[in-house]
């Protein structure tokens, strides 16, 4: 059994539709694939008719922005109430901090001699719950500026780079706490890329566990061989799930294809109780 839990629509910064994320991973060979957009659950309506119909098994899925001292930390929440008033206030305030830092973005990449306007990069990001930096980054691909969007962030978008603007993202031992609530699972997503690895340490993560974390994703394109097995030793020792995934974005992440990395049965059982 094939099992992704980590992928993105267009719902957020993806460039498939739902139909189109569940029709290419049924094509992929999947049988159990997650939708995660970032900070949105638009995407689950669309993506469960399309599951019906092809015959693959969608788990409900999101990947939240938070913050942890200050560095940036992904969370995946699975399977929780969409309606929840707590969760949804949430997110709102982080989907709005994103689409106001839009023109802040813009005004920095003018300054730099770069001149996009807001509707050239809303035209990239139609579908989607939020404008983000990806979107932007497609608006500079598209006049040139940049060949693709993985340019665009480590010359421009990144932070510390000179267009970069910090926004709101809820607190991770919040959003863990708001998830489990909602009668979700709570899974730390890549814990080890960009750094993060100095703030989640394992001491860290034992922590995160007494507050409610259910497991930890480590099969990822961003952790090499030696992070997934000290973060493997960890989730044992801890006694959390262990997931792989892809963190599938269509064209809008080159080498991250569907099912590129995968969670075993017997791991997403355990998380989703089943
Ligand atoms: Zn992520
Ligand atoms: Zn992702």
């Amino acid at each position: 059994m094939k099992i992704d839990l980590h992928t993105h629509s267009d719902r957020s910064d993806g460039t498939d539709t739902p139909t189109e994320l569940i029709e290419n991973a049924k094509a992929a060979g999947l049988e159990v694939i997650a939708i995660t957009d970032h900070d949105s659950t638009e995407g689950w309506k669309e993506a469960d008719k399309a599951a019906k119909r092809v015959g693959i098994t969608l788990v409900h899925g999101i990947e939240i922005s938070t913050k942890l001292e200050g560095k940036s930390v992904h969370l995946l929440g699975y399977e929780f109430d969409p309606k929840d008033k707590p969760l949804l206030h949430e997110l709102r305030k982080v989907i709005d901090g994103r689409n106001s830092r839009l023109p802040a973005t813009l005004e920095r990449l003018r300054g730099l001699g770069i001149d996009i306007t807001a509707h050239d990069v809303r035209v990239r990001s139609t579908n989607a719950a939020a404008t983000g930096r990806p979107h932007v980054a497609d608006a500079l691909i598209d006049l040139g500026v940049v060949k693709d969007r993985t340019e665009a962030f480590d010359r421009y978008l990144k932070p510390g780079r000179p267009a970069y603007v910090d926004r709101y993202a809820a607190d991770l031992t919040t959003a863990i706490g708001l998830v489990k609530a909602a009668g979700g699972k709570a899974v730390l997503a890549h814990p080890w890329s960009r750094g993060s690895h100095r703030v989640l340490t394992r001491d860290r993560i034992g922590t995160l566990k007494e507050q409610g974390l259910d497991g930890l994703e480590v099969d990822h394109n961003d952790h090499g061989a030696e992070d997934r097995a000290a973060l493997r030793q960890i989730a044992r020792d801890l006694g959390l799930v262990r997931t792989g995934s892809s963190d599938y974005h269509g064209t809008g992440k080159i080498d991250f294809p569907l099912g590129g990395n995968t969670t075993e049965p017997e791991q997403y059982r355990r998380l989703l109780g089943l």
